[in-house]
């Protein structure tokens, strides 16, 4: 059982090994993947995401243990546009001069025209569910960079792999597969470590579960998504959040959680249990009311210091947009801040106690590099 989980040490600049040409980078919550072999030349490999703000550095030298100094990818390809995925984009794409791919249900918030739906902080029950009220959800501009993904399914830059809709998470989330050995990489569609936690998501304790909580808005489109994956029957897994997983462990916690869907990953109260929000080729066409709670408004606050410090440490390589990544985190969080107050419920407070714990050891991790 214990070698189904592929080892993995936590944080460090060293990408690892997923399935043959593929490996990933831990980049402090989320992965990115590169995909291609290893020594390849020059436009011959692609990047499949690309962290959270500051990661660029990073990204940059793994690829280049991986495929060689100075080594350029064919294309960088994302799974969706949720800002910890996107983190490094702008400064790669610009850099590399790379095509940015993404489903054309994910363009519009990558292309400026749309917010993505609000998160819920209510659902969960972790210190990651409470502080995604404040994440930011502004659309970015890729400008030139972003392209719509060929619809044959084919994923340029990657021959042998196609793109799949496995949306829910988000409009346009796809998931990549590998036929020959049925390799998959499945962005947020559904994850390996309970992320709704941030204990978890910080240690990468290996479980696998549905997308984060927080950030999902259509629980329908979610369980479809788990199901196609599940009778996909992977070899092999890398998600955006927790360890790469494989073999039998995989298939039977996915047909699992395919299984018990309704149970296990759809929260059981929440803005978007029922009801999703409505979107389209522009981006958000209509929400479900919000569910306020006084709860929420008091660790909103918390949430609030609490992603200020994440920015700052996380604000070190890109500068200029990190500033403006601050900036959007206070109007993003004077937007979206509850203004009703009736008794709910939300996080506890050891939960809170614990993200200013760990917050430290986040910003401290960042400020050592
Ligand atoms: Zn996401
Ligand atoms: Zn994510």
């Amino acid at each position: 059982m214990l070698e189904s989980v592929i080892h993995r040490e936590g944080n460090t600049d060293a990408p690892k090994y997923v399935a043959p040409e593929v490996s990933y980078l831990l980049d402090r919550i989320v992965n990115v993947c590169f995909i291609g072999a290893p020594g390849e030349t020059n436009r011959s490999w692609i990047l499949v995401d690309c962290g959270l703000p500051g990661s660029a550095s990073k990204i940059r030298n793994a690829a280049s243990r991986l495929f060689g100094e100075g080594s350029r990818p064919a294309a960088i390809v994302l799974t969706h546009g949720h800002f910890d995925h996107i983190g490094a984009v702008h400064t790669l794409a610009h850099e590399w001069d790379v095509p940015v791919y993404a489903h054309e249900l994910e363009l519009p918030y990558l292309t400026g025209q749309s917010s993505y739906p609000p998160p819920d902080p209510l659902v969960g029950g972790g210190a990651m569910s409470v502080m995604s009220a404040v994440f930011p959800r502004r659309p970015i501009d890729l400008g030139r960079h972003a392209h719509e993904l060929p619809s044959d399914g084919s994923v340029p830059g990657a021959p042998g792999w196609r793109w799949i809709p496995t949306p829910g998470h988000s409009p346009g989330h796809i998931s990549l597969v590998r036929d020959s050995d049925r390799t998959v990489v499945a962005g947020d569609a559904f994850t390996t470590t309970k992320q709704e936690s941030l204990v978890a998501a910080l240690t990468q304790r290996a479980e696998i579960h549905g997308p984060p909580m927080y950030f999902t808005p259509d629980w329908d489109k979610a369980r479809a998504s788990v199901k196609h994956l599940a009778d996909y029957a992977p070899s092999a897994a890398i998600t955006g959040h927790g360890p790469p997983l494989r073999g039998e462990r995989l298939q039977e916690g996915l047909r699992n959680l395919s299984t018990h869907f309704d149970v296990r990953a759809r929260p059981a109260h929440g803005r978007y249990r029922d009801h999703p929000a409505i979107t389209d080729g522009s981006g958000v066409v209509e929400l479900p009311p919000p569910q306020v709670s006084a709860t929420t408004v008091v660790l909103a606050g918390v949430a609030l210091g609490a992603a200020i410090a994440i920015a700052r440490g996380i604000g070190r390589d890109d500068d200029r947009r990190h500033t403006e990544e601050l900036e959007r985190l206070k109007l993003v969080t004077r937007d979206d801040m509850p203004a009703g107050a009736t008794e709910g419920n939300g996080a506890g407070s050891d939960d809170v106690s614990l993200v200013a714990q760990q917050l430290s050891s986040v910003t401290s991790q960042v400020d050592a590099r």
